[in-house]
């Protein structure tokens, strides 16, 4: 079994960031790294989208920023602008090759499928496999989506809609959501935020191709790519210690009110780079931690409230809104959307 300086668990989106961050930062130049991935091949399989509050490595895997962006209830619809913190939607796949190219031309970077080729013993290892034990009271966010090409122009590129909450709910919350690419393709996706018991909420195929005929009323098109996934809104099991950080999923770096993930990543890789000689615990923000769980406890007694309360989220302006939803508010922006927020569901849950 071979030794390494450093070792990371799980060639995706965190294992690969931050392999990447050490790499250009010259910081494999003289130490080496183990990168433990079972996958034998990468394509596209997750489309990261987010709000840009901060410059990030994948500026040239971004298949499109936008300036603004919709938010559907029944009745009402609400356009909001966002130039100053463009909404940006991440291929993976050119994610991985991009990763990929640039550690492979590395000598001191070696790939293993199986962790019981590598020694860890003496390696500081990074982790991005979560371990989740989860009970039927965990929430998810899942979903599918497909990727769809029309033969006519038919979509606005240059806003997006976030969520549709215009649709059957059944006992949860359910949006449709809407990247157009072009004026001629889109990632149409169906997400639900529930504790996934209902099996009825998990035909996305039917889901989606309903929603494109009847509501969107497109008739020809065809589907390009497809994509599902689901994402804890929960943190796993997985503990820190002196030489082993929990990255990505693991490492709670998901908002667990959103889902959003990708950036924080991002932001922890640089982190971790930068403190290499003292490695701490780094988290989102323990406000955001704390008003989340509020969050999601009204979530859980308030299905049926929840697309007002999204909506309305968004009275604030967009920056306060925007920043909010990607923990980088200030007490002046959190106080405003708290504001926006009905009382009396939000002193229950807090109570509770
Ligand atoms: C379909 C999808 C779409 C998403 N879209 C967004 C989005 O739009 N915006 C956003 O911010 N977040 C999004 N997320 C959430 C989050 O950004 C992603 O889940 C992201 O990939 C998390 O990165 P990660 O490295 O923690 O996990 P992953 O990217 O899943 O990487 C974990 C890696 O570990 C490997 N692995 C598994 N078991 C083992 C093992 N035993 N040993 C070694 N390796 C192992 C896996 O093969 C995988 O490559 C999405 C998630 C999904 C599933």
């Amino acid at each position: 079994m071979k030794e390494f300086d450093y070792t990371i668990i799980g060639g995706g989106c965190a294992g690969l960031s931050l392999a990447y961050e050490l790499e250009i930062n010259n910081k494999l130049s003289n130490k080496t790294l183990a990168i433990i991935e079972p996958r034998t091949e990468y394509q596209r399989d997750k489309t990261w989208s987010f709000w840009k509050t901060f410059p990030h490595n994948f500026e040239d895997c971004v298949i499109k920023s936008w300036d603004s962006f919709s938010i559907n209830i029944p009745n009402k619809s609400k356009q909001i602008e966002c130039e100053s913190l463009p909404y940006q939607s991440i291929d993976s796949g050119l994610f991985y090759k991009k990763t990929l190219n640039r550690l492979k031309a590395n000598k001191n970077i070696h790939f293993f499928r199986n962790k019981e080729d590598v020694n860890t013993e003496n390696s500081y290892v990074f982790n991005s496999v979560p371990k989740i034990n989860s009970n039927e009271n965990d929430l998810w966010q899942h979903f599918g989506g497909y990727e769809i090409e029309t033969d006519r122009d038919i979509f606005d590129d240059t806003i997006i809609n976030l969520m549709d909450f215009d649709c059957d709910q059944k006992n949860s919350v359910h949006f449709f959501y809407t990247l157009p690419f072009s004026k001629n393709k889109a990632l149409i996706e169906t997400t639900w935020l529930s504790n996934m018991t209902d099996p009825s909420e998990k035909d996305y195929d039917f889901q989606i191709k309903e929603y494109i005929e009847s509501v969107l009323k497109i008739k020809n098109y065809k589907v390009i790519y497809k994509e599902k996934g689901q994402i804890p809104l929960f943190y796993p099991n997985n503990s820190n210690s002196k030489k082993k950080i929990n990255i990505g999923t693991a490492g709670k770096m998901t908002r667990l009110s959103t889902g959003y993930t990708f950036l924080n990543i991002q932001e922890h890789c640089k982190y971790i780079v930068e403190n290499l000689n003292c490695l701490k615990t780094f988290n989102i923000g323990k406000k955001y931690e704390i008003l989340d769980k509020i969050f999601l406890k009204v979530l859980k007694k308030n299905a049926q409230r929840m697309p007002n309360i999204f909506f309305k989220m968004f009275n604030s302006s967009s920056e306060t809104s925007i920043k909010f939803l990607s923990n980088k508010s200030n007490v002046f922006q959190d106080l405003s959307i708290i504001s926006k927020m009905p009382k009396w569901p939000f002193i229950k849950a807090l109570f509770n």
